[in-house]
């Protein structure tokens, strides 16, 4: 009979994804509700100073696949550790960040498990015995609810929607060793490709400054990434910029680029489309600059400049600076 829910925990270079935590604290939420233990699965290599973090979150169980070949993210090796910690646990949940390792890896592990997947899950309720996750669907347009009372079920949790909330008392979990280092026969090879010194990803921004096809010119981003640069932001793109090739694509928000929800969100020349929309509606705070009192980003944003943004931005800047100084 399973019980209980366990949390995949992500790490990269040896440190724990916020995102993790924020799944960890809603996993935490779900076995009160649910009832049964919470644990947590975590994979890569010298891991016992991540397993000290873990404490805060208060899992009481704790799988452990640490290996030197497990350092990096490999999804085949890292799905055979997924399924044997919910073989040994036998959670009703397995909850899962919808980050991009969290997005290759969720349904992997549920086709080999052979059991349901919610992806990319924005609000969930119990009631009872039965699950409800609510998703946004048709790229943002409106919102599903799905029903579940069939266990065990898979879900991933979209970023930053969640908040990550360390407990008072740290717990004491039980370590369960799990083996699933790479073998010769592992079919997948991962090239690992990280970003800039300093970079921020925008799916992990916790403030993003944007930019659309209202900058005019390749030339102009730079009044975009100095504004983010003083907010310690990442620098985002709708994609009629990143088509014309003035940024490249892994900076793009929307349906074709990179689902975000940042506490901040400011879209600078943006109008708004439906697409782009897709990518940053659940972000917590949306400020819009757009010289067109009408266009639609004015319809989903929480503050709206109507002005040239060649005007407007610098000065935001410079406000942002002197505030800092
Ligand atoms: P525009 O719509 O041209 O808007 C530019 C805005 O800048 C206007 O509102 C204008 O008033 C304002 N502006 C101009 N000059 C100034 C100034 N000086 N000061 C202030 N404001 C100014 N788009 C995405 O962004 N992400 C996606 O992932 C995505 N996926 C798509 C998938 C599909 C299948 C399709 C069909 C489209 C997709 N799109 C996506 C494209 C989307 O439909 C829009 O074309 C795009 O978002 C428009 O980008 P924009 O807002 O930068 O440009």
């Amino acid at each position: 009979m399973p019980q209980g829910i366990l949390v995949f925990i992500e790490q990269r270079n040896g440190e724990i994804k916020t995102q993790s935590l924020q799944a960890l604290s809603q996993g935490k939420y779900l076995s009160e509700k649910l009832g049964g233990p919470l644990g947590a699965v975590l994979i890569g290599n010298n891991l016992a100073g991540l397993v000290e973090e873990l404490k805060s979150y208060g899992p009481e169980k704790v799988y452990l696949a640490d290996d030197s070949s497990l350092a990096h993210y490999k999804n085949a090796a890292y799905a055979e550790a997924v399924i044997k910690a919910v073989g040994e646990f036998d959670p009703k949940l397995v909850v899962f960040s919808a980050t991009a390792m969290g997005k290759d890896l969720a349904p992997i592990c549920a086709a080999r498990i052979g059991c349901g997947l919610c992806s990319d899950v924005t609000a969930v309720s119990v009631e009872s015995d039965t699950v409800t996750l609510r998703k946004p669907i048709y790229a943002g347009k409106c919102f599903a609810n799905y029903r579940s009372k069939a266990f065990p079920l898979m879900i991933s949790l979209r970023p930053n929607v969640f908040a990550s909330e360390p407990l008072d008392n740290p717990v004491s979990p039980e370590i369960h060793n799990i083996e699933a280092a790479i073998s010769e026969r592992d079919p997948f090879e991962t090239e690992l490709v990280t970003s800039e010194a300093g970079e921020v990803d925008v799916a992990e921004a916790s403030i993003i400054v944007s930019g659309g096809r209202g900058i005019k010119d390749t030339e102009n981003i730079k009044l975009i990434q100095e504004l983010a640069a003083e907010l310690q932001a990442a620098v985002g793109a709708s994609r009629a910029i990143v088509d014309a090739g003035w940024i490249e694509h892994k900076h793009q928000v929307g349906q074709t680029g990179k689902t975000v929800s940042p506490n901040l969100y400011i879209a600078i020349g943006i109008s708004g489309a439906i697409q782009h929309l897709a990518g940053m509606s659940s972000s917590k705070l949306i400020v819009a600059i757009n010289k067109d009192s009408d266009a639609p980003i004015f319809q989903h944003c929480d503050f709206g400049i109507v002005g040239d943004l060649f005007k407007v931005v610098p000065a935001l800047t410079e406000k942002v600076k002197g505030a800092r100084s």
